[in-house]
């Protein structure tokens, strides 16, 4: 393919940075860790985007995940004008809330009560307070490397866009704000149970992605995913799956369904609003019952349940609940990632996979064969080993080839309804040749 310079994107990067901080309302976009700038798109469709230098690139991060279905489905985008048609907002209930709630908790039914909020970050954000109402108890458990959104006590040793600050921290988030968050090691039991056997009695709540995507992605163990219920279980703890990526994604009922573990409450977001602000916090009744008004945790919000979102929404998981919709994703990608195992071997390269989302690992080349750069990646200090300046030449390398691909190696890539075979083939020969 082949992609015309970039002139027009230049030009509106300028103007914007006059206006919005580093040019990007969310900074991974301004894609500075892999050494480029951004393009500014016009339209997307299926798995294209079109930029304003008329450039249409194969994309592989879908807005974050958020496009299971391709860009623009017919159905979702008439879905949602056809919601506008009847007024956008109306700060009182409609019936389009408790239809996707219901399709929701179809798919997922430990959120056997939900709520609608407008980003991942209100959903993790309100669920550890109902977390911690339930309970009465103060002290939150996350693990490195795992994002859940941007609240203040949330951003500890957290992945995704943060993962490329020197300490995945931020600036701003005084001392006080995060005393009762701790920080384990993903994939680590030991540590799990250590903490628990002497804190548990304390702790409101154990949050986590239950696959992790904002390191990259790592899959969990069995064994890993199966002690967090143990352990919280036994301390009347309350144990939150972040399923904002997961979600609709593993399965229609997300992670918890495709490994059979059941956590009190859920967090999904990304899919849910078929592109629209919408996300939701769910989980047991006897724990969600503590919000306002049957009990006494506050959570609000003006645009929350919106009737376009809901719209958007519905269209989305009615299209997902088409029989077969989860094993043709799955075989697809399953094809794809087996040619891509044939073209990465021995090239310094770890590729982890869940269902159809993916990172590629680069490793520094070692003239000693060292073992531990084939190693698998497992938790957030495996995948900051990782060649970033290797990574970064090949993102340009793909987009040079019209291909976006997830712009850093703390995130992930994703596999829609909409690439299909012959995208695909592309794509690998397009990686075969960017890693030589
Ligand atoms: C994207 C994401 C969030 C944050 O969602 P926003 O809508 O960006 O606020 C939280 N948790 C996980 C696992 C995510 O992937």
């Amino acid at each position: 393919m082949g992609i015309n310079e970039r002139i027009k994107s230049a030009a509106a990067f300028e103007r914007a940075q006059k206006v919005i901080p580093g040019g990007v309302n969310s900074p991974v976009r301004a894609l500075r860790s892999v050494g480029t700038t951004p393009l500014f798109v016009k339209e997307a469709k299926g798995a294209y985007l079109t930029d304003i230098d008329n450039n249409r690139i194969i994309d592989f991060c879908m807005s974050w995940g958020v496009f299971i279905l391709g860009h623009n489905n017919d159905r979702v985008s008439q879905a949602a004008v056809d919601a506008v048609g009847h007024g956008s907002s109306y700060g009182i209930p409609c019936e389009a809330e408790t239809t996707l709630a219901e399709k929701v908790r179809e798919a997922i039914p430990s959120m056997e009560r939900l709520r609608f909020v407008n980003s991942g970050t209100e959903a993790t954000m309100s669920a550890i307070r109902v977390a911690r109402g339930y309970t009465g108890r103060d002290i939150l458990v996350k693990f490195e490397g795992n994002y859940h959104g941007h609240a203040d006590h949330l951003l500890v040793a957290a992945g995704s866009g943060v993962a490329n600050i020197s300490n995945a921290s931020s600036a701003g988030v005084p001392d006080g704000f995060v005393k009762y968050t701790v920080v384990l090691p993903y994939n680590d039991v030991e540590a799990l149970r250590a903490y628990f056997a002497e804190n548990g009695d304390r702790v409101a709540a154990l949050i986590l992605e239950p696959v992790a995507c904002n390191m990259g992605v790592v899959v969990p163990t069995e064994e890993f995913l199966k002690a967090t219920r143990e352990v919280t279980e036994k301390h009347g703890a309350v144990l939150i799956f972040d399923e904002v990526i997961t979600g609709f994604r593993l399965a229609r009922g997300g992670a918890q369904q495709r490994y059979g573990i059941t956590p009190d409450m859920t967090t999904v977001g990304k899919i849910v609003g078929g592109g629209f602000p919408a996300a939701a916090f769910g989980g047991r009744a006897d724990i969600m019952r503590v919000l306002a008004p049957e009990g006494p945790v506050y959570q609000a919000g003006t645009l929350s349940g919106n009737p376009v979102a809901m719209a958007a929404g519905i269209e989305t998981l009615t299209q997902l609940s088409a029989p077969g919709f989860y094993e043709t994703l799955e075989a697809r990608s399953d094809r794809f990632i087996a040619s891509l195992e044939k073209i990465i071997a021995g090239k310094g390269i770890q590729l982890n996979r869940c269902g159809s989302m993916f990172t590629l690992f680069f490793r520094s080349a070692s003239p000693l064969g060292s073992s531990k750069n084939d190693a698998p990646v497992r938790n957030f200090q495996d995948t900051k080993r990782s060649d970033q300046e290797r990574f970064a030449r090949y993102f340009r390398s793909m987009l040079s080839r019209g291909i976006y691909v997830s712009p850093s190696q703390f995130e992930g890539n994703f596999i829609s309804a909409t690439h299909t075979d012959e995208i695909l083939d592309y794509v690998l020969e397009s990686i075969a040749q960017s890693i030589e």
